[in-house]
Formats: C-alpha cells, structure tokens, sequence
C-alpha cells in the first residue's frame, strides 16, 4: 500500500476541508516538507492534531492532491476503492440500461469521490483516466477494483500528466482483457460514433457534450445550413445531419479531422460526399466567409480552452467576446448560435456577458433559447462548482 504521512492544515482552512472542499491547495498546508513523491496517503490534522481527512499527493495544474474520506479509520485499500466504484456505478444504472446509449462516464472524478480518475464506458470496454503521477501511482490497486467491479470486454488507461520520464517500458493504453476493435462502434442516443481506445491522446468523442448533441438534433438543425466550428470528428456535424440539417460544414484546423469526420458520417449512413469538411484555422475561415457573404442558419463554437497554433493562440477567457463577433456576422437574422465552452477558469455568469458584450459590441440584439452544463453522468461534487466546467448557451441572434 503507498505510504502515509501527516500533515499540518493551516488554522483557517480546517473549516473548508471539514465541510467537503476535496481539493487540496499547497497555501492551505502549514509545510511542505515531507511530501516527498507523489501517490503518499495524507493525514490532515489541526494544528491541535485532531484528525481532519485523508487524502492524497499528486500535482495537477491547480491543487496538489485530493480529499479521500473525513472518517479517520478510512484505510485507503483495495475495499476504499471498490467501496467509491460500486457507488458510482449504481448511480449511473439508468445508463447501462439505456438501449440507445452504450458510451458514458461511469466515474467523475471528485463528483464520485476521488479527484484526479476518471472512468468512462464504451460498449463493454472501460477507459481508465489518470490525471496525476499520484493518482496513478494507485493503478494497480484501482484497476483490480475497477475488474471486480464490472464485466467488461477490455481495460484502457489513459495519462493525461507529464509522466517526467517514469513509467518507461509499461504499455502505454491496454491495460487488460482483449483488445478493442479498431474503430470500435458506439452508440450515444442512437447515434454511432467510431472511436479508437488507443490512438492518442483522445479517443474521438467527448461525451460530455451528449445532451448538446441531442438538442440539436432533436430541436434545432431540421432544414438548417449549419457550420461547425472547432469539429474534432464532427460529432455535431453528425447529429445535425440527422436532425435534418440541409448542409453541415466542419472547420477545424488538425489534418486528421478531415477523415475522422468523414467515418463518423458514414458509420451513420449519411453520405459525406454531401458535406463540407474543411481544415483551416477557424479565424481564416471567418475571414474567407465573410468575404464571400456566406450565412449560415447555425454556428456551433467549441473551441479549446486554450491553444497555440503557429499564427495565434486563443484563450477562451480572453478572446471568446472576439470568437463570437466573428460568428454573430456569419449567422442569419433569427439564425442561431450555440456558445460552447469548457474552460474552467470562468463562470456561466461571466461567460453569459461575454455573450452580451459580443452582441452589445455589435448593436445587435439577441435571445438566449437555453443553455446547459455537464450532463448527469458527469457527477459533480456540490463542494466544488470548479468541476462544473462546461457551459453551452443556445443564443438566437435577433
Ligand atoms: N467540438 C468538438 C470538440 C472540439 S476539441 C466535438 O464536439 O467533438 C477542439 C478542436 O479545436 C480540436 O480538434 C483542435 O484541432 C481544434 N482547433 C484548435 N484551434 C483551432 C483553430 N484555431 N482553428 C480550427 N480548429 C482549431
């Protein structure tokens, strides 16, 4: 088992862990000094050295570790981790039943109890995500967990932390049981997505956006030109078109995205050859547009919450007032605009007035028709409105 030490918790943060904050900042701590490799199970105390939590070490972009339990006599073992699995899974029963779905998040994170792991379920195989060195430095126990907790056809893991040269040698997505199909076929309401489980750093979908994807297939794309800004693998695209969408045109600047959307169109039976998928830098993109007066009935904006490309870098919080001018010209009048970000590092509130301030910008008028964040099997932990990260805003330009 991985070692444990105490720690000291600075006098006025021992109310904020004891009412369930599961993040752990280092200016909360009272020393440093002892966290000497990550994965150490921590003692949090007073300064009274009455128990406060366990948890443990392991350094992701914000916080240094994660709140486990409040209970002094947790053991963080192999039953601790079965314990928070099994709970996870019982709460996501709706999906595993649903005939229509077989893709889906079985563990968020914080919002089940252990920050830093993510698992999600793809049609029998289980993809496990690992956030820090810390976390990962209890694979072997969680993923014996994880086995005795499921059926499933195969394991993948994915690491999403520099891994500082460690871990050379070790096979870097299977983990266990038989290998998936490559592309593996999944279904989200009904709809198939063809995703690989070890090919890079994402595997072609990102679910939490499924709840999005339904709204515009169900209520909003029928007899639209809709474009598709930042697409990936046109997963918007997709639903667009089978909500009846009269064109789809994806944008998006990787190269692989251009036979990447093509699949997911054709393992849905649409012809591809029928859209338009485009590599581009999505600002050049706008430009070409504008200059050729297209219009579009819908603009999707899924843009990263930050990236460098060799002409620009785009950060949602500063430029995303900018990102949706450009698109407000582009938009029919009565014409709709999904905003989607994930960054988490500002609120619906504040992305909500960069809403304003694009249309105010623009003397232009708008409504909002509804919005969203993550969906139900994206658990999140009420303590921690952080990991409440997405936010979409379905906006009617007037
Ligand atoms: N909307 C997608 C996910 C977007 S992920 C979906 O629903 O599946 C972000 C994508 O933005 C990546 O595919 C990346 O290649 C692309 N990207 C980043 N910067 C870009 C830019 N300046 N122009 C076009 N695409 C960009």
């Amino acid at each position: 088992m991985n070692n444990e030490i105490s720690l000291t918790i600075k006098s006025e943060y021992v109310t904020k862990y004891k009412d369930g904050y599961p993040l752990i900042l280092k200016e909360t701590l009272e020393s440093t000094q002892r966290l000497s490799q990550e994965g150490l199970v921590l003692k949090l105390l007073d300064n009274k050295n009455k128990f406060i939590a366990k948890a443990y070490y392991g350094l992701q972009n914000k916080g240094i570790g994660w709140i486990l339990s409040l209970q002094e006599d947790e053991k963080i073992d192999l039953d601790f981790f079965i314990a928070k699995i099994q709970k996870a899974i019982e709460s996501r029963e709706v999906f595993y039943k649903d005939a229509s779905t077989n893709a889906f998040r079985v563990f968020n994170g914080e919002g089940d109890g252990i920050g830093g792991l993510s698992i999600d379920y793809f049609n029998g195989y289980y993809m496990i995500t690992w956030y820090s060195i810390g976390i990962f430095e209890f694979r072997d126990v969680i993923v014996q967990a994880l086995k005795s907790c499921v059926d499933y056809k195969g394991v993948y893991q994915k690491k999403r932390f520099d891994t500082k040269g460690m871990y050379l040698g070790e096979d870097d997505d299977f983990v266990c049981g038989a290998k998936a199909p490559e592309p593996l076929i999944v279904q989200e309401n009904g709809v198939n997505f063809a995703i690989y489980l070890d090919d890079g750093a994402m595997v072609g979908v990102f679910l939490d956006q499924k709840d999005v994807r339904k709204a515009i297939r169900d209520k909003y794309a029928n007899a639209k030109s809709v474009l598709n800004t930042f697409s990936y693998t046109g997963a918007f695209s997709v639903y667009a078109a089978l909500g009846g969408a009269k064109k789809t045109t994806s944008v998006d600047l990787a190269k692989r995205s251009l036979a990447k959307t093509k699949e997911q169109f054709e393992v849905n039976e649409i012809d591809s050859t029928k859209q338009e998928i485009i590599v581009d830098d999505v600002f050049d993109y706008f430009k070409y547009a504008v200059r050729k007066r297209f219009l579009f009935d819908m603009v999707v904006l899924d843009p990263p919450s930050f990236a460098r490309s060799k002409k620009r870098t785009f950060s949602a919080s500063k430029d995303y007032v900018k990102l949706l001018k450009e698109a407000i010209q582009i938009t029919n009048k009565n014409g709709l605009i999904v905003a989607s970000t994930n960054a988490a590092n500002f609120s619906m509130f504040t992305f909500r007035d960069f809403i304003k301030k694009a249309f105010n910008d623009l003397k232009l008028k708008y409504k909002v028709e509804e919005s969203f964040s993550l969906p139900k099997d994206f658990k999140v932990n009420p303590k921690f409105q952080e990991g409440n990260y997405l936010k979409v805003v379905f906006i009617r330009k007037l």
